[in-house]
């Protein structure tokens, strides 16, 4: 079997950390563009009429660390594990993982047909391997359960920004008008991992690679802090 990618996207997220652990958690935007041949306009033909796509993808930056019988699940703490089919987990047989996202419609971006999306958490420069409509009628299933809600919600951390960070935030404004919004979405679901997502390690900073920023930021009593955010080196 071989598998040929269809595409690759861009997402805000230029590493693995702090990207949410499923789509629509944050209203990321992403923008898949087409290699030759699936980038003739025939094949999206209908696609406007879908508010929602699937995306099918490869989980290209961890494949080489193979698969995994059992997972560590970050809803059970992050100590007890999962197999692997009962998890989204990455670390999985062929690495393919799949995203339902926002379809923000079509667009020709330097004479390449793109199509762009919101609501992912798939890491910058992601292959695409097949795009499918979301089908409401087939793909909802109302009475669906999943205890593991019970065990670790994700959480919901008030975010605050620095004097400085404030400023330089107004400056990233100018060309991510949503970055205030965006960043405090993703640090508010506490991207530290799960075992240490009790814990008030005052004097830990953190960092997190979002746009081309280096975001800085650490926990105090219970509540995130945004210090700095500054140029990626
Ligand atoms: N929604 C998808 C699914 O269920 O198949 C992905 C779920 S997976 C738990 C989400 C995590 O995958 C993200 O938080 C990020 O750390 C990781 N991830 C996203 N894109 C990736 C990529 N291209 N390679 C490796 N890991 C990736």
């Amino acid at each position: 079997m071989n598998i040929q990618p269809i595409g690759v996207i861009a997402t805000p997220f230029k590493q693995k950390f702090a990207i949410p652990r499923q789509p629509n958690l944050a209203n990321a935007s992403g923008r898949v563009t087409f290699d030759t041949p699936f980038d003739d306009p025939q094949a999206f033909k209908g696609l406007e009429g879908f508010s929602h796509v699937w995306l099918l993808f490869h989980f290209h930056a961890t494949a080489r660390r193979g698969w995994k019988l059992q997972v560590k699940a970050p809803r059970l703490g992050g100590n007890n594990t999962l197999g692997v089919f009962a998890t989204r987990s990455t670390h999985r047989p062929n690495g393919i993982g799949m995203s339902v996202v926002k379809n923000e419609g079509l667009h020709t971006v330097n004479g390449r047909i793109c199509l762009d999306v919101s609501g992912v958490d798939l890491l910058d420069q992601t292959p695409i391997v097949d795009i499918k409509p979301y089908l409401p009628y087939a793909d909802r299933v109302d009475n669906a359960t999943d205890r593991l809600t019970e065990y670790q919600p994700i959480p919901e951390r008030t975010v605050h920004f620095s004097p400085m960070a404030n400023l330089e935030l107004d400056a990233l404004c100018v060309s991510y008008p949503d970055a205030r919004t965006f960043i405090r979405s993703i640090l508010s679901q506490d991207p530290r991992p799960a075992y240490k997502q009790h814990l008030d390690d005052d004097a830990k900073i953190y960092r997190v690679a979002l746009f081309e920023k280096d975001i800085s930021w650490c926990v105090r009593q219970g509540e995130i802090c945004v210090l700095a955010i500054e140029n990626l080196p």
